[in-house]
């Protein structure tokens, strides 16, 4: 069996599905190795170091494509890729199969099986596997580096001869997976924290960290979805976060907004008039940028300046630290291809749950439900 590791070709990818010292595990079982050349590359993995660690260099990505029966990648291939694919080939990555599904379609018309590291059921049994809150945690962290390093103000309080420095004030919205890193991150710095969450459970959590947790009154509505995810909130739940976080802001050095829905485009929380509040050279990072933004002013993958706040809407942070992404991710990977891997044979068992929930498409057909419903909704519009 030939497992092939693929060089990402989306605008700005720089991580990789598997390192040369993920490979171990997998060439011990009499899995073939080959490497499409420079893969590694922007991760600072070098063609040599993977030939090191038992794998070979492919003579070409058409040729790789076509003989892979294991294909582990960040993103989809792109749609001439997905023809190339072998027959009975798996391919397991972020496919994106609820956001982008007609991107896909190509890869789900063919016989292979196809899984979506953003589906892996979030239980106890696949944490190991679990590629979102990894690329969120490294996300979390980067953002409070990349507004520290835009920040004219220092992070920490510092008392010198010269006189006392306060600390930076940072408000982080959304108190999950990114929020919380986020919030450890701006702690270590020095900074002083403050959060929100619609969860009123994420409260002891951010309290844990050393941050002060602000409550808000929902008026009994539920705010928890399904899973430790939040619910979609009605206007009116929705305005009384907007107006705390516009009344928050006006204090604030720094916020950095992560706040989501699964499956629902990013709620709307910060008004213009909370982005006018802050002070001159304030820093806001739209972590929520990729699902359309939290803020209503926010331009996916654009830097912009209103009236001297810096706004940042990066769509890629985990792609900005790409050893340790890709490290963690492909642990993730190889998590997951120890469900399908056995003895150096392909087994596939759709009835595991892990697998069933992941599998996009198997043998020409859409397997996930939303996906079906999504493309055939998409064929219908057309
Ligand atoms: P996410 O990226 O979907 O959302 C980020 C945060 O935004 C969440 O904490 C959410 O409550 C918050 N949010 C949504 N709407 C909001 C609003 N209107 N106002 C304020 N905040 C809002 O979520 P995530 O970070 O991937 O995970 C969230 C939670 O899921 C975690 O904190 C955890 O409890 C749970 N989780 C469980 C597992 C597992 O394996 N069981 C793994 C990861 C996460």
């Amino acid at each position: 069996m030939l497992l092939g590791i693929l060089k990402e070709t989306a605008p700005g990818e720089t991580r990789v599905a598997l390192l040369p010292e993920s490979l171990k595990s997998i060439l011990a079982q009499g899995v073939e190795v080959s490497v499409e050349s420079n893969a590694g590359l922007a991760a600072g993995a070098s063609d040599a170091a993977y030939e090191q660690a038992g794998a070979s260099i492919a003579a070409d990505r058409a040729t790789l494509l076509a003989q892979a029966d294991l294909v582990p990648v960040v993103s989809a291939p792109n749609p001439a890729d997905q023809l190339r694919f072998k027959p009975g080939a798996v391919v397991i990555g972020f496919l994106r199969p609820l956001d982008a599904p007609t991107a896909l379609a190509a890869a789900m018309a063919r016989p292979v099986t196809l899984f979506s590291m953003e589906l892996v059921p979030r239980i106890s049994r696949a944490q190991s596997m679990d590629a979102l809150s990894s690329m969120a945690t490294v996300a979390g962290y980067k953002a409070v580096i990349s507004a520290a390093d835009r920040l004219p103000r220092l992070f920490p309080m510092l008392m010198t001869a010269a006189g006392t420095v306060p600390p930076a004030r940072v408000f982080v919205i959304g108190a999950g997976v990114a929020g919380l890193q986020a919030i450890a991150t701006a702690r270590r710095l020095g900074a002083v924290v403050e959060a929100y969450d619609v969860r009123a459970a994420a409260g002891e959590q951010v309290r844990s960290l050393g941050a002060k947790f602000l409550d808000v009154d929902l008026g009994g509505i539920s705010a928890e979805g399904g899973g430790g995810y939040a619910a979609e909130l009605t206007e009116e739940a929705l305005d009384r976060g907007r107006d705390l976080i516009t009344r928050t802001a006006a204090h604030c050095d720094v916020i950095i907004t992560t706040a989501q829905v699964p499956g629902r485009p990013a709620p709307r929380l910060i008004r213009r008039a909370a982005v006018e509040a802050m002070r001159p050279g304030s820093v806001l990072v739209d972590l929520a940028a990729a699902a359309g933004g939290n803020c209503e002013l926010t331009i996916p993958g654009t830097t912009q300046v209103v009236g001297g706040v810096t706004l940042l809407a990066p769509l890629n942070l985990p792609a900005e630290v790409p050893v340790d992404a890709s490290n963690l991710y492909a642990r993730n990977i190889l998590n997951f291809l120890a469900l399908v891997v056995k003895k150096g044979e392909l087994t596939l068992d759709l009835a595991d749950e892990v697998l069933a929930g992941a599998c996009v498409a198997h043998n020409g057909s859409p397997v996930n439900p939303r996906v079906a419903n999504l493309l055939q909704s998409s064929h219908s519009s057309a």
